[in-house]
């Protein structure tokens, strides 16, 4: 096959409409798996977490994890879903070499969770309502490792190790209806799903949702149809996508090379694909297999999962704050306008500020210390304003010494400097620096009495009622003290000393 030029992004809008469709599969972070007793944790030897029924061992049973059901409920509740009363698990037939068990057992069509959407926040402070088909059980597989290739990737590798430690841990994937309309906003508004998708699991903490540690994995499914059209294209689904950026980037791309496959009178070939983080661009997998393929069938050992109305209604008041009731009330108790609001939520920083607001600051100075001196200097670092080394407890601390005036603003920004270079504690930092207000009366009396004597024209004007003249006696002393006066405090003695 060829391989066509991408198409330029506008003219790829000029001549089609996008359709999106995000499998979302994540991690639940339950202690143990879905089907046996076996531990979770991520990052233990390998193959130290099995056993015979996550093995797929003769004869072993498995039993449904009653945590995995509960938090698979609550996810279905929290995206406005209806709750399945009755459903039954499927075997998944596939052979790989990853799967001992040779099938996966999952909700095949019957899963728990139907019909709900995701309202989600875009970068201009808009939302869009993301519809969600359907949101099921499953188990994972275990993982593969292929080395001594260039890739990775099996072809070309001399030999593969297997971990079966992930083979049944307890997995929700989460499929939204095809999402239309959104033209040249397609690639921002999957990446905004996925985003307000992990907030909502990261609100229900029923998962730790690291994209970079497989907890949290998105496939997007992309086609285009001519502009105006009714009928979607072929889609292709894009997996490897690991991070948030990368969700955007795939999307993006997909677009660009369908349009050029389209272009030339070619199809689109309905595959997986992989995305390739290095160079931004999709490269095929396999072709898709149909559910016939997978010889589906009811599991035979598994009792079918029938929550009970009050079950579910006793969940649904397990639900804590949402994040979309969050920002709105941390908007109201801020007094936010929209665009304050959405700046705050852009900058990764309304955790940060009610931490910090936790911690005992006022909610006024949180803010003003994250979006201005902190931004910055997350900026000049070149990361996420999370990613500073300093805690809200820090920065409260900081805005405490400010406020019983043992600091100023300006050596406040140097204790955050200070413990931003890893000098410790702010009050470690305080001390090592030498940094607090000269607040002994007796030396900032002697520093005025010294500044006036050293400028005896200005000494003279104050004394004449020119109080504007103190400020180059306010200078002196703060130059003398090193900046670490209280200023107002210095031009009030001055003007006491001058009268
Ligand atoms: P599969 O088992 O092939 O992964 P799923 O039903 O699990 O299929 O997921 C397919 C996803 O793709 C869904 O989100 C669906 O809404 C979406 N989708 C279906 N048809 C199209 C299309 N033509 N273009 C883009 N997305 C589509
Ligand atoms: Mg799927
Ligand atoms: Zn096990």
């Amino acid at each position: 096959m060829s391989t066509p030029t991408l198409v330029d992004y506008d003219e790829v809008l000029e001549r089609f409409d996008p359709v999106l469709g995000l499998e979302v599969h994540v991690e639940l972070n339950t202690n143990t798996k879905m089907f046996c007793g076996c531990p979770t944790a991520f990052g233990a030897e390998p193959n130290t977490q099995v056993c015979p029924v996550c093995l797929g061992l003769p004869g072993a049973l498995p039993v449904v994890n009653r945590t995995a059901v509960e938090s698979a409920i609550r996810i279905g509740l929290a995206l406005n879903c209806d709750i399945a009363p009755w459903g039954r698990f499927a075997r998944k037939n596939y052979f790989y070499p990853d799967m001992p068990k040779n099938f996966q057992t999952s909700q095949y069509d019957e899963p728990i969770a139907v019909n709900g959407y995701l309202d989600v926040l875009l970068d201009d402070g808009s939302t869009v309502r993301v519809e969600i088909e359907r949101a099921h059980m499953e188990e994972d597989t275990g993982k593969s490792l292929h080395v001594g290739g260039a890739t990775g990737r099996i072809h070309g590798a001399e030999y593969s190790l297997l971990d079966y430690n992930r083979a049944g841990v307890p997995l929700i994937e989460i499929v939204t209806k095809p999402i239309v309309g959104t033209g040249a906003r397609a690639p921002e508004v999957a990446r905004a799903y996925v985003t307000a998708l992990r907030d909502l699991l990261r609100a229900l903490n029923v998962s730790d949702v690291r994209m970079d540690q497989g907890s949290l994995r998105c496939d997007a499914n992309v086609s285009l149809m001519p502009k105006g059209a009714t009928v979607f294209g072929t889609r292709t689904e894009t997996k490897n996508v690991n991070s948030l950026r990368s969700v955007e980037r795939a999307v993006r791309h997909e677009m660009t090379r369908q349009a050029g496959v389209l272009l030339t009178g070619e199809r689109v070939v309905q595959e997986t694909r992989h995305f390739d983080e290095s160079t931004g661009t999709t490269s095929p997998g396999r072709t898709k297999e149909t559910a016939e393929d997978y010889r589906y069938f009811p599991e035979p050992d598994l009792v079918p999962i029938a929550p009970s109305a009050e079950w579910v209604d006793e969940l649904r008041g397990t639900l804590p704050e949402l994040p979309w009731e969050r920002r709105r009330r941390i908007q109201a108790e801020w007094r936010l306008t929209d665009a304050e609001l959405r700046d705050l939520v852009n900058a990764g920083a309304l955790d940060l500020i009610e931490a910090t607001v936790a911690a005992g600051a006022p909610a006024g100075e949180a803010r003003s210390w994250w979006v201005a001196y902190l931004a910055q200097q997350a900026n000049a670092r070149g990361v996420e304003l999370v990613g500073l080394p300093i805690t809200p407890a820090q920065v409260a601390h900081v805005i405490a010494l400010v406020a019983s005036g043992e600091l100023n603003n300006k050596l406040a920004r140097q204790v955050v400097d200070g413990v931003l270079a890893g000098e410790g504690e702010p009050d470690e930092v305080v001390a090592a620096r030498g940094l607090a207000v000269v607040s002994d009366e007796g030396a900032l009396v002697a520093a005025v009495d010294e500044a006036l004597a050293a400028q005896p024209d200005a000494a003279e004007k104050i004394r004449g009622g020119k109080v504007a003249a103190a400020g180059a006696i306010v200078g002196a002393v703060m130059k003398a003290t090193r900046g670490q006066a209280d200023a107002k405090r210095v031009r009030e003695l001055i003007i006491e000393r001058c009268s």
